[in-house]
Parts: structure tokens; sequence; C-alpha cells
């Protein structure tokens, strides 16, 4: 199964990344999660990339396009991938299609999870992640068995640097300005497979398994 999950940031697309992955047994490829670990790490990458993810702003297209070839190259996408949070320009999204092109695949679909802007900012302010899993959780939507420790591997669940009101706005304008033109651009190709995330997560979940499966 290869699958490009798109939607504005916060509307869930790492909370089913994860479980679409552990569902077909598949890689997920989540190009926020490579940049974060590159801050950490302090590489090269991660200092440059810290200064635009600070500000709530798109990584150029070269850097992003280079990580995700090298990635998709690895081994265990052999069988397939859920891309999340890549592509998000419409340079993007033509590299991505030459590189699956040179690997000789092509995308079963690209889900797009559709959720109001205001109710997006509610999930930015509850949104919790593990520093050393990176498990997301909500504290209300999504809470761990207890507070404070992610439930998967005992690490300390913290607020990402870049989900404060301000720089919350501003990814979400760079979505609409940036990210948004990608929804026409896979419906004309007719891949693109909107699904309603204005639910609970399990009901999204189901929703996404039976679109992709062809039912409804
Ligand atoms: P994205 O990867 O698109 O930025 P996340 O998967 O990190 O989004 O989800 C953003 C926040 O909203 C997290 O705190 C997550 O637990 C919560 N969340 C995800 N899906 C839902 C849902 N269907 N209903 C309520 N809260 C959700
Ligand atoms: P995310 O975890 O998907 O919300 O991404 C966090 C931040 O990483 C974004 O606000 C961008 O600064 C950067 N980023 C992640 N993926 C991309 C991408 N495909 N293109 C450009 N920037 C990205």
């Amino acid at each position: 199964m290869r699958i490009v999950l798109m939607g504005p940031p916060g509307a869930g697309k790492g909370t089913q990344a994860k479980k679409l992955a552990e569902f077909f047994g598949v890689p997920q490829i989540a190009t926020g999660d490579i940049l974060r670990a590159a801050v950490q790490e302090g590489t090269p990458l991660g200092k440059k990339a810290k200064e635009y993810m600070d500000k709530g702003l798109l990584v150029p297209d070269d850097v992003m396009t280079g990580i995700v070839k090298e990635r998709l190259q690895e081994k265990n996408t052999e069988n397939g991938f859920i891309l999340d949070g890549f592509p998000r320009t419409i340079p993007q999204a033509e590299s991505l299609e030459k590189i699956l092109e040179e690997m000789g695949v092509k995308l079963d679909a690209v889900v797009n999870i559709v959720v109001p802007r205001q109710e997006l900012i509610e999930r930015f302010a509850g949104r919790r992640v593990c520093e050393v899993c990176g498990s997301t959780y909500h504290i209300k939507y999504n809470p761990p068995q207890k507070e404070g420790i992610c439930d998967k591997c005992g690490g300390k669940l913290i607020t990402r640097a870049d989900d404060d009101v301000r720089t919350v706005e501003k990814r979400i304008d760079v979505y609409e300005r940036e990210t948004k033109p990608l929804v026409d651009y896979y419906q004309r190709k007719n891949m693109l497979v909107n699904i309603d995330g204005n639910r609970p997560i399990e009901t999204v979940f189901e929703d996404i398994k039976s679109r992709l499966r062809g039912e409804g």
C-alpha cells in the first residue's frame, strides 16, 4: 500500500499514519519527524530546518525532496509506505512523481483529511508528544493513561515548540497558500480520497480503511 496523507496541520495525519502503518505493515514516513530528529541531533540539516520550523514556514523544496528520495530508497519501503506531511507543495508533488517513476511504483491513493480551522486550533492547544518515541496524544481527545507519561515507552510528554498559538496560525496560513492547491492537483489525477476528519479517531480510521478497500 503506497499512500500519501494530506490535510492541514493538526488534522490527524500523524495519528492516522501510525495506525495505517501498523495495519498495512508498512513504514510511516513523516517528514516532520525526520526534521525534528535532525534538530535534536544538531546536524547541519537540523540547524537549517529549525530556522524555518520555528517560524511556521516550510523547509525549502530541494532539501525536502532530497530527504524523501533517500528515505524511499531504503529497503523497508518495498511493500509500501505511508507518507505523512510530504508533499506539501506542487513542486514537491512533481518531484515525488519522478522519484516513484524511477522506482517503478505508483501511489495507491492520496488521503485528504478535512477538518475546520477552529477545531484545528483546539487540537494544537491539547497536543502532547512523547520526547522519546514521538507518539502523539491529546489531553482531552486522546489522553495517556498516566498524565505526562507515554503509554508506549514511558517517555516524558512535551508540547511541540511550534504549537504555540501564533506559530499555529502561521502554519495554517502557509497550508492554505502552499499546500491546499495539491487538493486540486490530485483531484485532477483522480487519486484523491476526501475524509471527514472531524470525528473520533477510530471512526476516521475505519472510514479511511473502507475507502481504501473501495467501499463507500
Ligand atoms: P497532524 O499530524 O496532522 O499535525 P496529529 O495526528 O498530531 O496531526 O493530531 C493533532 C492533535 O489532534 C493531536 O493531539 C491528536 O491526538 C489529536 N487528534 C488527532 N485526530 C483526532 C480526532 N479525530 N479527533 C480529536 N483529536 C484528534
Ligand atoms: P509536521 O510535523 O508535519 O507538522 O511538520 C512540522 C514542520 O516541519 C512544518 O511546519 C515545516 O516547517 C516542516 N516540514 C515538514 N514536512 C515538510 C515538507 N514536506 N516541506 C516543507 N517543510 C516541511
